[in-house]
């Protein structure tokens, strides 16, 4: 389940994806997945992807896949 998506209009890896949410590069990342929630800033339809920032942190960031709205876990 690594296949790219279009996020923002724009074809993404996870690792690119992984990269927008945490607005920094990362060092490792999983698969894409769908989130099964909305985004509540356009009701679009929001992705997931773990993601290691750093060696001691694993963490799960969300991205909306038609506005610049994102979350982590964290
Ligand atoms: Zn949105």
């Amino acid at each position: 389940m690594s296949e790219n998506r279009v996020v923002e209009g724009r074809m993404v890896t996870p690792q690119k994806l992984a990269e927008l949410i945490e607005d920094d590069s990362v060092m490792d990342t999983e698969g894409i997945e769908d989130a099964d929630r909305q985004c509540p800033e356009c009701g679009g339809d929001v992705l997931s992807v773990g993601y290691m920032p750093g060696i001691t942190e694993f963490v799960t960031g969300y991205k909306c896949q038609d506005c610049g709205w994102s979350e982590t876990d964290r």
